[in-house]
């Protein structure tokens, strides 16, 4: 395992990331502990020593399970991540108190003290309420801080470069390192080579989401995927984009949502060396986030979610636009028709929640409204369904 300095601390440059954790086929949504437990035994005999959740993640699933995993190891051998959501006090989701929030996400993990604790999604929205004096947040965590019951305190951040820059300003004295969303993609998309610039100007370490784009740079067209093959047969698509991480923003930390111990042993196998990129591979990558630039970037975060009013799955429509944006395909009307009377494109209300509670900036209702309009010219499931029935019967 490659490590980084950290102030006195020596971290894994892969920290696991429990955001998509793996769940149990029964299509519940619960989290499959017994799979998690291999993935955490997996991750923590190659070396990993950084585990990062939050209290939104799986609906609240994802911290308990994580601590529970985690429990089976001596405390000291582990660092453990968790993030104030104080994003959703400004998306009118609901109104959650620092102290309320930090008691539970310690009883939930099962743990005393936090090693790491983010504020989490600083945005140009959220900052309303983190630098609202009046609301007392950091001086609530940095009181924790100062208690030991928190060691490390940083913030994860989905603004753009003004916004962050103006935090910095502000807060940056008070903490310790930032989390951003960085990739090869992002780093012209959303202008992440210039948050880093501004990170690295403020001294304040890096810590990276969305290495892999919520898995959007795990796979390609064939043609794509075999010129990287050529190049680098040992190593997966997955690999490329931690290994740009390596070549270029070079960051303290790299988090990973890993759902699998496939992805885990992948990931486990490309940290246990560098290997950056050349200029030939770097191209490649270059090409790709090129082509990509028109597509819509949504993460699968899903921040939007919680506060639509028609319960839309917001992330899994806008998968489907661009989907319907290469090609369309059966498979894919099928699913478009799988999600239900009142739950698709068209029946979105354009109310603009989503616009605010993305991280990402993506203009939701007009996304929808575009998908709506192009797939309502395709076959529907139900015709395709008819003809294929109307044509076995022929035959
Ligand atoms: S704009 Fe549409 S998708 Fe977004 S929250 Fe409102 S109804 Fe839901
Ligand atoms: S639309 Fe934005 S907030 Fe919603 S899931 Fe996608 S990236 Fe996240």
């Amino acid at each position: 395992m490659l490590y980084k300095q950290f102030q006195n601390l020596q971290l894994s440059e892969l920290g696991f990331g429990a955001m998509r954790l793996p769940l149990l086929p029964d299509g519940s949504g619960t989290i499959d502990q017994a799979e998690l437990d291999r993935m955490v035994d997996a991750a923590m005999e190659a070396g990993v020593n950084y585990y990062d959740t939050a209290h939104p993640y799986h609906d609240g699933k994802s911290e308990g399970a994580i601590g529970r995993s985690l429990a089976r190891y001596p405390r000291e051998t582990w660092h453990l991540a968790d993030k104030f959501p104080g994003h959703q006090n400004v998306h009118g989701v609901k109104e959650l108190q620092p102290a309320e929030v930090f008691e539970e996400q310690l009883q939930r993990c099962g743990v005393e003290y936090f090693d790491f604790y983010l504020l989490h999604n600083v945005n140009e929205q959220s900052m309303a309420y983190y630098c609202n004096p009046e609301k007392h947040c950091l001086d609530y965590f940095l009181e924790q801080k100062a208690k030991g019951r928190i060691r490390h305190l940083g913030f994860s951040c989905h603004a753009g470069p003004e916004a962050l820059q103006e935090f910095v300003d502000g807060y940056g004295k008070d903490l310790e390192f930032c989390q951003i969303q960085l990739n090869y993609v992002d780093w012209k998309l959303q202008n992440a080579q210039k948050k880093v610039e501004i990170l690295r100007k403020a001294g304040l370490p890096i810590w990276v989401m969305e290495p892999v784009r919520g898995g959007k740079l795990a796979s390609f067209a064939e043609e794509t995927e075999a010129e990287m093959h050529a190049l680098r047969p040992d190593e997966s698509c997955a690999a490329w984009a931690f290994r740009w991480l390596q070549s270029v923003p070079k960051p303290t930390m790299v988090l990973s949502g890993m759902s699998n111990l496939q992805q885990m042993e992948d990931n486990l196998k490309t940290f246990s060396a560098e290997k950056p990129l050349n200029a030939a591979e770097l191209a490649v990558l270059e090409k790709i986030a090129a082509d990509m630039q028109g597509k819509i970037p949504c993460t699968g975060c899903r921040y939007c979610c919680a506060g639509c009013p028609v319960g839309l799955n917001i992330p899994m429509i806008l998968s489907m636009a661009n989907e319907l944006q290469v090609s369309s395909s059966m498979n894919l009307m099928m699913r478009y028709s799988a999600l239900g009377d009142g739950k698709r494109a068209a029946d979105c209300i354009a109310c603009g929640q989503c616009r605010e509670a993305c991280p990402q900036k993506i203009d939701v209702p007009a996304e929808m409204a575009k998908f709506a309009e192009a797939i309502s010219t395709q076959k529907t499931w139900e015709e395709i369904c008819r003809e294929r029935a109307a044509a076995a019967a022929k035959a």
